[in-house]
């Protein structure tokens, strides 16, 4: 019986003022053993954080008594343990950075698909979907015959638009991990043009939550502890090769070189014999860190205060 839980959410939702939302919102998780990162923005809020299932249950419930969040579609997950070493509660101009501060998705965002609707819409022959996540991200895993573009960062989506033109007459299904680089994609598609936009609610995870994930091949990238997990318990398949010897591998893991600290899937037995490098030379770099076969390095806690970020004298808006 797991005892965490692992919340993801966002919301669009005018608030007011952010730093001192921020202020409470950090306090209030502090209350209650929740760590994690949360972003508030005027245009509303974003967060992945986990916790105690007792705990997460109280912070899911205050969400949703305050009108402003009450339209929350929370993804739960179960974990054994908490998925974050830390917990920041940020102020930002985006609670997605996209440098789409004009778009309102409350006003503006293609249809939303339920995840059953996505399931039967997503092989029509008309139908086009177009993965907005980051190159590391697909790379590991993605809807079979989707769309990818070759972007480090959700902030490079609205320049790649261009490359898209030929699939005006089409319909268009975006999708992300939880949903909400959705909510301003498909809303500058529609700005761009694009006259049959779609986007599938709640994104990847609950996808694969509600509808056993069918036709997502390889992992899904997840902003926490676990870096990837598995979505698709219907027609799962390895989509992603060991940077080292090509075999089939979603073993995501850091280089064991902090400097060169490339994020690369390395199977098993490539990760022991590398002893965790991704190269000869990462291999005897000097600084290269001890490899326990996971290839994951926590950041230094240095002294890690939860109380830490909780006063700042400068707005960071
Ligand atoms: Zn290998
Ligand atoms: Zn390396």
């Amino acid at each position: 019986m797991k005892k965490y839980h692992i919340l993801l959410y966002y919301c669009y939702t005018p608030i007011e003022n952010p730093e001192q939302f921020r202020y409470e919102h950090h306090l209030f998780c502090l209350k209650h053993d929740i760590l994690g990162r949360i972003i508030v923005s005027k245009e509303g809020l974003n967060g992945t954080v986990s916790g105690l299932k007792e705990q997460c249950e109280i912070y899911r419930q205050t969400l949703l008594a305050d009108p402003r969040f009450a339209s929350i579609d929370f993804k739960i997950e179960e974990h054994d343990t908490h998925a974050f070493q830390k917990l920041h509660v940020r102020v930002k101009p985006e609670i997605v950075h996209v440098d789409l501060p004009h778009i309102n998705p409350n006003q503006k965002t293609g249809i939303h698909l339920e995840p059953a609707e996505f399931k039967n819409l997503k092989d029509a022959d008309d139908v086009v979907l177009l993965d907005v996540r980051s190159d590391y991200e697909h790379k590991v895993g993605k809807f079979k015959n989707a769309i990818t573009l070759d972007i480090e960062n959700f902030r490079d989506f609205p320049e790649k638009v261009d490359e898209l033109t030929h699939l005006k007459d089409k319909k268009i299904i975006t999708y992300c991990t939880g949903g909400i680089k959705c909510e301003k994609a498909s809303a500058f598609l529609l700005e761009k043009g694009f006259k049959n936009v779609y986007q599938l609610h709640g994104g990847i995870i609950k996808y694969g939550l509600e509808e056993g994930g069918e036709d997502f091949e390889g992992k899904c990238y997840v902003f926490d502890n676990r870096i990837t997990v598995d979505v698709n318990r219907v027609n799962p398949k390895v989509i992603s090769r060991c940077y080292v010897c090509s075999t089939e591998s979603d073993r995501m893991v850091n280089c064991a070189n902090p400097e060169c600290n490339n994020h690369i899937p390395i199977c098993e037995k490539c990760g022991w014999e590398m002893e965790g490098a991704c190269s000869p030379a990462c291999q005897i770099h000097p600084e290269k860190r001890v490899y326990d076969g996971t290839g994951y390095y926590a950041k230094q806690l240095n002294g890690y205060n939860p109380y830490k970020g909780l006063q700042r004298t400068k707005p960071s808006q």
